[in-house]
């Protein structure tokens, strides 16, 4: 049986930075990246809105503010010394309502406590002027964004570490025997002296079926939907535009955004997706939806968010429903201008009591390290999250 120093449970982007800081700070080290798919990046890191946070929206001091502006530092350094294409453009949040002006200044003041000096307020009459088609009571304006395709960041990372690489090769059964890893996969069975949870949407499982401590906790998988604008409409718009998010829920609401492709689209809404890895409405694992509905943290969050939830629902099916969404930030906007497009599904992770866990979540076990929570802005972040890991592992901090 072949034995590595660290094998790491998938392919998405934090488990590709986890190996990068293991091969940088531990270059001795083997390390094993088992992957399900028969490529990297086939979940969350390669269908999302491919936007380099900068921080602002996360509370001073969590792991998200943190792991969010250091993991941008090194993802952009990284996309300089690999030629990765990456493109600077400002972002706006729109208030859009009076109610939002307040949370537009909140957002501001976080912003400035989380070090983003280069943010400013600008009135409506600066929005127009700046981005004619966008209409909005004020904005919050940040010259220093950027885009990058996730996905060529992942093949990237891939290309340029020297890694014992397993494809096609889900994880069925993992084993602490003799104070190693037993890793049980469709076609190999390998050993590890550490062990790297990097499972997204299915990183809980693979907790659970390993960890003796009871965690009442759940990955709900909520899928966003995209429409993807033709192209007169695309050359309306040059920057990211956001709406003000509501502080209660963990995803930022639908935006526009440009995409390295030259493209543009409208998403992602959040509507419960009936499979892990449910794409589409009719995409449904029967196993895999009774045990969302049978959690009961699921029907907390269904009877808190109950009027939330239902207008998702009624904007996933009505593209009308959606266009508006869309036109309280882009009046012009019309039902000609935008076609169904992508889809990504986020790992949330959910507690018994109805919790949506807002950080970023580890949790670190028997030389295992189990990424629990990884969501939005997870994918800037990881760098940084993958310095973390591989420091914990390695008793380094
Ligand atoms: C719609 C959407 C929009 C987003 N927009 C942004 C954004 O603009 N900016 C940003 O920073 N973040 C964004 N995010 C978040 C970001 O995409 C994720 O936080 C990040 O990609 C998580 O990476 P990961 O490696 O944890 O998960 P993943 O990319 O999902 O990787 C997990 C991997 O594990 C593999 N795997 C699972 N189970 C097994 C098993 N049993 N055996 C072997 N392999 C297994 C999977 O096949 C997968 O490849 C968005 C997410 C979504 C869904």
């Amino acid at each position: 049986m072949e034995t590595f120093d660290v094998a790491i449970i998938g392919g998405g982007l934090v488990g590709l930075a986890t190996a990068k800081a293991l091969a940088t700070k531990h270059p001795e080290c083997s390390i094993a990246l088992i992957e399900k798919e028969e490529c990297v990046a086939t979940h969350q890191t390669g269908r999302n809105s491919g936007v380099i946070h900068s921080g602002i929206y996360y509370p001073p001091g969590s792991s998200k503010a943190t792991h969010c502006i250091q993991g941008r530092k090194e993802l952009l350094a990284f996309c300089q010394e690999h030629s990765v294409p990456v493109k600077q453009m400002s972002k706006y949040i729109v208030a859009s309502k009076k109610s939002e002006l307040p949370r537009l200044h909140a957002l501001l003041e976080r912003g400035k406590a989380n070090g983003l000096s280069h943010i400013c307020k600008i009135s409506s009459d600066e929005l127009k002027e700046r981005e004619p088609h966008i209409n909005g009571l004020g904005a919050l304006r940040n010259d220093d964004c950027y885009i990058v395709s996730f996905k060529e960041v992942a093949q990237t990372l891939l290309n340029t570490l020297q890694l014992h690489t397993f494809f096609n090769s889900p994880v069925h059964a993992l084993y602490h025997v003799d104070n190693r890893w037993i890793i049980e996969t469709k076609n190999h069975v390998l050993a590890a002296k550490k062990l790297v949870n990097a499972a997204g949407l299915y990183s809980d499982t693979i907790y659970k079926s390993v960890s003796s401590k009871k965690r009442e906790q759940k990955i709900i998988p909520f899928r966003g939907e995209y429409y993807t604008f033709r192209e007169e409409a695309a050359k309306k718009v040059s920057s990211l535009i956001y709406p003000v998010p509501d502080p209660s829920l963990p995803f930022l609401g639908v935006h526009i955004t440009p995409m390295m492709n030259g493209g543009v689209e409208a998403g992602p809404n959040a509507v419960l997706a009936g499979a892990r890895e449910g794409y589409s409405k009719m995409q449904i694992a029967p196993q895999e939806l009774l045990e969302t509905l049978s959690f009961p943290g699921f029907w907390k969050i269904a009877q808190k968010y109950f009027s939330v939830g239902a207008y998702e629902m009624y904007r996933s099916f009505s593209k009308k429903a959606f266009l508006q969404s869309v036109q309280t930030l882009m009046p012009s906007l019309t039902a000609d201008d935008i076609v169904p497009g992508g889809s990504g599904v986020r790992a949330q992770l959910v507690g018994k009591d109805g919790t949506l866990v807002q950080d970023f979540a580890l949790v670190h076990e028997k030389n295992a390290l189990h990424i629990l929570n990884a969501p939005s802005p997870a994918a800037t972040a990881s760098f940084s999250i993958g310095k973390h890991v591989a420091n914990i592992l390695f008793n380094d901090e």
